[in-house]
This record gives C-alpha cells, structure tokens and sequence, in this order.
C-alpha cells in the first residue's frame, strides 16, 4: 500500500477517495477481483460515496502504473490484483460451475516454467498459468 502511493504521488497523482478505496481493499484480498466485485465489496463494507465508474477509472489507472496487474481467466471478464514490487506471484484455478476463482503457488511449477524459458533461451518476464475444472465443492455435490 505505502508503494501504492509513493508511485502514485511520483507520477503525480493526487490521493482520490476511490482509488485509495480500491487500492485499500485489493490489498485486503487474497486474489483477483473484478471492477464490478470490488464496488459490491465496498458497498458491503458501508462505502457510499465511490461510484462503479469511479472504480473502473481507479483500476485503470492503478494498472497503468502498473501498480495493479490484469488477471484475463478467458470469460472476458477484467480482473485485477496488486502487482508485488518482489515479483511474489500466484496462479489462478477456475471452477466452470461455481464460477469461483482460486490463488495457487507451486515452487516446482515455477522452476519447471523456468527450465523451460532457458530451454528455449528465452528471457522470460512473466507467465499467466490458469487451471479450469471443478472445485471440490462442485465435484461433491
Ligand atoms: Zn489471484
Ligand atoms: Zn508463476
């Protein structure tokens, strides 16, 4: 968060109620969320005064600075989550009935996508890996 809005105030960008709404809450969540999740959690959470629009405009915005990345899970749906100065990342599992998304990480997953760059002596800068199927919830019922 204190990246957030360092980056912000350098590219100088004034502090805007919907964005530090959306930067906050981000922060709080374990995975992606969508410009329209993000505004029902808000409200949920007692936010009257950030309006969907203004939440759209904030993620655009905090996406081109790169500051939130662009989770595309192949339902045309824009998903956002923030984007770790580390590098720290995780992948996505979709469940097709529920719909409901789901953050892994998998060292051995991560260094096989590694030897497999420096295999095709490719410098890799980044990977979406997404796994579709059904959840356990699903699968049981
Ligand atoms: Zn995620
Ligand atoms: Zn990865």
């Amino acid at each position: 968060m204190d990246h957030s809005h360092e980056v912000l105030a350098r590219a100088g960008h004034r502090s805007g109620a919907a964005r530090n709404a959306v930067i906050d809450l981000l922060g709080r969540q374990e995975c992606c969320l969508s410009a329209q999740e993000i505004y029902d959690l808000l409200r949920a959470e007692g936010e009257r005064t950030v309006g969907l629009a203004s939440v759209y405009r904030a993620v655009d915005l905090l996406a081109g600075l790169e500051l939130l990345q662009r989770v595309d899970l192949g339902d045309d749906v824009a998903r956002y989550e923030p984007t770790e100065p580390t590098g720290a990342h995780h992948h996505h599992l979709v469940c097709l009935d529920c719909g409901r998304v789901r953050p892994f990480e998998d060292a051995r997953l991560e260094r096989a996508l590694a030897e497999v760059a420096e295999a095709q002596r490719y410098a890799m800068e980044g990977h979406d890996v997404v796994l579709r199927g059904r959840c356990p919830v699903c699968q049981a019922a």
